[in-house]
């Protein structure tokens, strides 16, 4: 399965892939997880990128689809995968249309603005691996570590005017793909829900995936 994660920042695109991941045996490739990457390593695509995360902008296209292209050309690709946080932009679409990768499903994890703000303010990232949490809805096994041994800290983009401008960035420049996979036929939609549980099995129906 070749799918697209959609949806807005905070609702919970990043804690779906890594679920789906699990049950489809493919990889999620999360250009934000990525970007972070970069940033902590202070490499040259890092460094570029730091200054529109932060402020809650997009990273340039030709970065992005750059870094997206190299990974998908990678052979464990082949068998499937799951994009997270990309394409996020109608060009970003486009390019990857372009560059011959057949997308099979396009799923669209729909919450309210309202939800983002409180998701957000409670969300943490382990330093170490990136795996995502929340201190409400989905605390680490390990209290304030992750299992892996890495803190947990808050991204330096869910503060609060960031939050602002990433879900203008979201309603402006990202909601657009909406119409360009449902033209295709690609599209489904779910909803998310309070309870983790609930939302994977929201994601599941639309996937088709029940058993
Ligand atoms: P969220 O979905 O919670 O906003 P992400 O980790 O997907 O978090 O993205 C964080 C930031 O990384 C974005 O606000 C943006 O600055 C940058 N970014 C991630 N993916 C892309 C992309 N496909 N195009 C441009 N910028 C991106
Ligand atoms: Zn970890």
């Amino acid at each position: 399965m070749k799918l697209i994660l959609l949806g807005p920042p905070g609702a919970g695109k990043g804690t779906q892939a890594e679920i789906l991941s699990k049950r489809l045996g493919i990889d999620t490739i999360s250009t934000g997880v990525m970007l972070r990457a970069a940033i902590r390593e202070g490499t040259e695509l890092g460094r570029m990128a730091e200054g529109y995360i932060n402020d809650g902008k997009l990273v340039p296209d030709d970065v992005v689809v750059g870094i997206v292209k190299e990974r998908l050309s990678q052979e464990d690709c082949e068998k499937g995968f799951i994009l997270d946080g990309f394409p996020r932009t109608t060009a970003q679409a486009e390019a990857l249309t372009a560059s011959g990768v057949e997308i099979d499903k396009v799923l669209s994890l729909e919450v309210s603005d309202e939800t983002i703000i409180e998701r957000l303010s409670g969300r943490r990232e382990c330093s170490k691996c990136g795996t995502p949490y929340h201190v409400v809805f989905k605390p680490s096994p390990n209290g304030d570590k992750c299992p892996c041994g890495g803190e947990l800290i808050q991204r330096a983009d869910d503060n609060e005017e960031t939050v602002k401008n990433r879900i203008e960035v979201y309603h402006n420049q990202t909601e657009p793909i909406k119409e360009y996979y449902q033209a295709q036929g690609k599209l489904v939609v779910a909803y998310g829900k309070e309870e983790l549980a609930d939302t994977t099995l929201e994601v599941a129906k639309a996937l088709g995936l029940e058993d």
